[in-house]
């Protein structure tokens, strides 16, 4: 699933392509994937400006010259991809948004979703999430006060949205790696100097996330050689089997709520 990487890669191409520009068109192929009336969407979209393109959490904000947002949720097996007709990947589009000749394609939007909604229900929508790790306020002792009201495993904390918004399984296993700490490990047990360590790592990883173009697997247009580039620089997600690159172990998976975790058994304490 897309994390703060991903979104703020797809943000930052998206408004170099769409940013002021007029939705022409659009197509809705599965009425599921949006939450109103499929006219009554196209109508309140259709000619609209894209005025800005935001990013909260895992999702991305499209800003309207109405003041109604375009809530967009990827979940899992969600991405887009943006370019004519003709170089449009062979896949089913559930949403396409129009820009004269280029369209905003939404791909794999089964659990995922781009919802209609005015400034309250979007500021009401996104109001359970925690703050953005990466943002110049959230500073080192706003984590330190955070992270002192949690109990449990690092792991399902860093994955819990309203303690901390963006981070999913791929960049927490990375994190902790970074920080040489065990996903498994009771926040209980983790001192002062390592809680700052786990800071300095998420702001490192997220960063270095979001310079490589995040991990999706499709360009998001043709010709974009950034998105998907932080796949190869993942040290332990999806490496279970495999040698460490920083000590040589192998490459741990193990299940924690649910969630498939990787470290490696040697680097991380
Ligand atoms: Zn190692």
């Amino acid at each position: 699933m897309p994390e703060l990487p991903e979104m703020e890669n797809y943000k930052n191409l998206l408004k170099e392509k769409i940013g002021s520009q007029v939705i022409t068109d659009v197509q809705i192929n599965r009425e599921k994937s949006i939450n109103i009336n499929s006219d009554l969407f196209k109508s309140t979209v259709q000619y609209q400006k894209i005025v800005d393109i935001k990013k909260r959490g895992k999702h991305l904000l499209f800003q309207l010259q109405n003041e109604q947002n375009l809530l967009l949720h990827l979940m899992l097996g969600g991405w887009m991809f943006f370019g004519t007709e003709a170089e449009k990947p062979n896949r089913t589009i559930q949403v396409r948004l129009s820009f004269g000749q280029e369209h905003l394609y939404f791909i794999g939007l089964r659990l995922g979703y781009l919802h209609l909604y005015n400034l309250n229900q979007t500021v009401e929508k996104l109001s359970d999430l925690g703050p953005e790790p990466i943002n110049s306020d959230f500073t080192v002792n706003e984590f330190l006060k955070r992270i002192g009201t949690k109990h449990g495993r690092l792991k399902t904390t860093l994955l819990d949205q309203a303690f901390i918004s963006g981070i999913g399984n791929c960049y927490s296993a990375e994190i902790c790696f970074h920080a040489g700490i065990l996903p498994s490990k009771d926040i209980d047990d983790i001192d002062d100097e390592n809680r700052r360590k786990l800071y300095n790592s998420m702001q490192y990883i997220l960063q270095d996330g979001i310079k490589y173009g995040g991990y999706m697997d499709n360009p998001l247009f043709k010709g974009d050689t950034l998105t998907g580039g932080f796949n190869d620089r993942c040290q332990v997600y999806d490496r279970e089997g495999q040698a460490c690159n920083r000590c040589g172990a192998t490459i741990v998976i193990e299940t924690i709520s649910s969630r498939k975790t990787y470290y490696c058994p040697n680097c991380q304490k």
